[in-house]
């Protein structure tokens, strides 16, 4: 398989992908934040770098960039291992990143936020580069509710209900950290979460963070997680942000 990710190519290699016309870059937003006692603070990061992968490859002529590693997690900071940056920051990474991916020559920059508390700043970000940028075009996934709701759909063909599938750790994620890093899934350690609806208690979560609504900081109930699914549900998702890029790019 060609190489698609910057990070493992050469500048000739990538000038020859230029030369080629690959014009469009993929790269992930992720979070190193506490993700329930079962699963590792990597999460979203892990799962964000596999979804960044599969939408490359099945675009094709194009490149993947470096994830970001850590995002906007002030709601799990209570929790040890978690590491957040302000939403200003997160701007001013992204803002620099996308400059120079652009200053490079390439005409799509495709973010995906694989976690939800990057979505407004990666939203604003994306505007306001957007109305600066004469040359390249930036867009991003950036509706939680139409994910999470994506998520609950994929996991309901199983019988599990979305307040199971859950907005964090829950079975949907835990599946698919299943799936691409087994030996860091403690499954002995799942146990259910806050598993009421997550709608309702999102400002409490916000301002109080995770622990208002759950000790462990799970929401959902990771205990129906299986590889298989998680394999899936990472190939659905991939997909779907699919569709979106080719409706807002031609490519
Ligand atoms: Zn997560």
């Amino acid at each position: 398989m060609a190489r698609i990710q910057i990070s493992e190519m050469s500048w000739v290699e990538i000038r020859e992908a230029l030369d080629r016309g690959s014009r469009t870059v993929v790269f992930a937003v992720g979070a190193n934040e506490q993700h329930g006692p079962h699963l590792p603070t990597s999460t979203d990061s892990l799962i964000g770098e596999a979804l960044a992968s599969k939408v490359t490859r099945k675009l094709g002529n194009a490149l993947q960039a470096p994830s970001i590693i850590v995002g906007c997690s002030e709601p799990h900071m209570m929790l040890p291992g978690t590491v957040s940056l302000g939403p200003d920051t997160l701007k001013s990474l992204l803002r620099d990143y996308c400059l120079s991916l652009a200053r490079h020559g390439f005409k799509n920059i495709v973010i995906l936020p694989s976690h939800g508390g990057n979505f407004a700043a990666v939203r604003e970000v994306t505007d306001e580069l957007n109305r600066s940028l004469k040359e390249t075009r930036v867009v991003a996934y950036t509706d939680l509710k139409g994910l999470l709701s994506s998520l609950a759909e994929y996991s309901s063909k199983y019988g599990i209900s979305a307040n199971e599938s859950g907005a964090h750790a829950g079975e949907s994620e835990t599946s698919m950290v299943l799936a691409l890093r087994k030996d860091l899934v403690k499954m002995e350690h799942a146990e259910e979460g806050f598993v009421g609806s997550f709608d309702d208690k999102i400002e409490l979560f916000r301002n109080q963070g995770v622990t208002a609504l759950s000790k462990n900081g799970v929401l959902g109930d990771p205990r129906k997680a299986e590889v298989g699914k998680g394999e899936e549900y990472l190939e659905r998702w991939a997909e779907r942000m699919l569709d979106f890029i080719r409706k807002e790019l031609d490519v």
